[in-house]
């Protein structure tokens, strides 16, 4: 079981990282394709078969990392759809390795074409992946397809090869096996597993209006997220066409992040959640999900969520009694002092006090 700790608002203030404003930026998602083999029921970007790479070329994603390398960025993560489906990934992966940025790749590790086993294998690289369950038919239901045995063969494939990796598990439903989804992940040595409630946004919104208690607090402070349409947001989550700051496409990453649209939605972000009454745990906005932390380290403010409701999944990361320096709270895409490509600046490795 996690153990949930309370915290009082003001310790956790003393936590964050300073907020940022102008133009500093920290992290960026790179949302490469709305396309996907699987169609989870509860998919945020509404990715499936169905889905294209929009209109975002290779080009303007290479001018967009080289923007967000300008602003300062640490790390960048490569999300969808599928990532993998998308003919540029390897490129762009190095690309911005040799611009000396961090990357991560979301994926549901489904498919990981050969030639980029090798590109995903150096360093600076890591790899994401959500999960569910232990049981190949509830994971099948979950997603659309019988890919359990694929994702975890790629898994441990990515284990084998060093690679670093984390996992999200997403909570759907109450009688999910989740604990056991989580429990044979650490078994396959999976140190790294958080979890996260189901996102009342696309898909998992279930024909309602998205709203902000599907979100953290943390959007567009010092992240945001372009989509396949060159959109920006200020996450993957605030996606809506409301959240959009501007289009990479016709102004510059650089404008769009100093800009008056997205000064004035953080704004609005801070003032919701500063009233909030949310109560305030590890589940909450200043809780768990710090900008550090990469989704969906993030949260929603949903009730399930809440200090108050047990939370039956454990977490080592939220368990450690002592934080190391190279943990992604400390070490992160928002830590300035954390060279971006350092292999000791990896989550799995030791790492020598800055
Ligand atoms: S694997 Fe990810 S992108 Fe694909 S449908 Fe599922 S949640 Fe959406």
């Amino acid at each position: 079981m996690t153990t949930v700790q309370r915290h009082t608002k003001a310790e956790d203030d003393q936590q964050q990282p300073p907020a940022l404003h102008g133009a500093a930026l920290e992290f960026v998602w790179l949302e490469l394709t709305g396309k996907c083999q699987l169609q989870c029921t509860q998919c945020y970007a509404e990715s499936g078969p169905s889905g294209t790479h929009g209109t975002m070329s290779d080009e303007d994603w290479i001018r967009v990392i080289d923007q967000a390398v300008g602003l300062g960025v640490g790390m960048v993560q490569f999300i969808g759809g599928e990532p993998m489906l998308h003919p540029a990934l390897g490129t762009l992966v190095e690309h911005a390795l040799d611009q000396g940025v961090a990357v991560e790749v979301y994926s549901n590790l489904v498919h990981v074409p050969k030639h980029l086993w090798t590109i995903l294998s150096r360093e600076g690289v890591q790899l994401a992946t959500s999960w569910y369950t232990d049981d190949p038919g509830e994971h099948a239901q979950i997603v659309g397809r019988p890919t359990h045995r694929q994702t975890l063969a790629n898994i441990q494939l990515a284990q084998s090869l060093g690679i670093p990796l984390r996992a999200g598990a997403i909570r759907l439903a109450n009688d999910q096996r989740i604990e056991h989804g989580v429990n044979q992940l650490h078994t396959l040595g999976v140190s790294q597993v958080g979890v996260d409630d189901l996102r009342g946004v696309g898909r998992g919104a279930i024909g309602a209006e998205p709203d902000l208690s599907a979100l953290c607090g943390q959007c567009a402070n010092g992240r945001v997220a372009i989509l396949p349409d060159g959109s920006v947001s200020p996450c993957v989550f605030s996606r809506w066409d409301q959240m959009h700051v501007g289009n990479v496409r016709r102004q510059s990453l650089t404008d769009i992040v100093a800009g008056t649209p997205l000064t004035t939605i953080r704004q609005e972000l801070q003032n919701h959640f500063n009233t909030s009454t949310a109560p305030v745990g590890v589940c909450d906005p200043n809780g768990a999900c710090r900008p550090n932390t990469p989704p969906p380290g993030c949260r929603p403010q949903v009730p399930s969520c809440l200090p108050d409701r047990p939370h039956p999944v454990a977490d080592p990361a939220e368990q450690a009694p002592a934080r190391s320096a190279c943990e992604p709270g400390i070490c992160g895409p928002g830590t300035r002092h954390c060279k971006p490509v350092a292999p000791t600046c990896l989550p799995d490795k030791p790492h020598p006090v800055n």
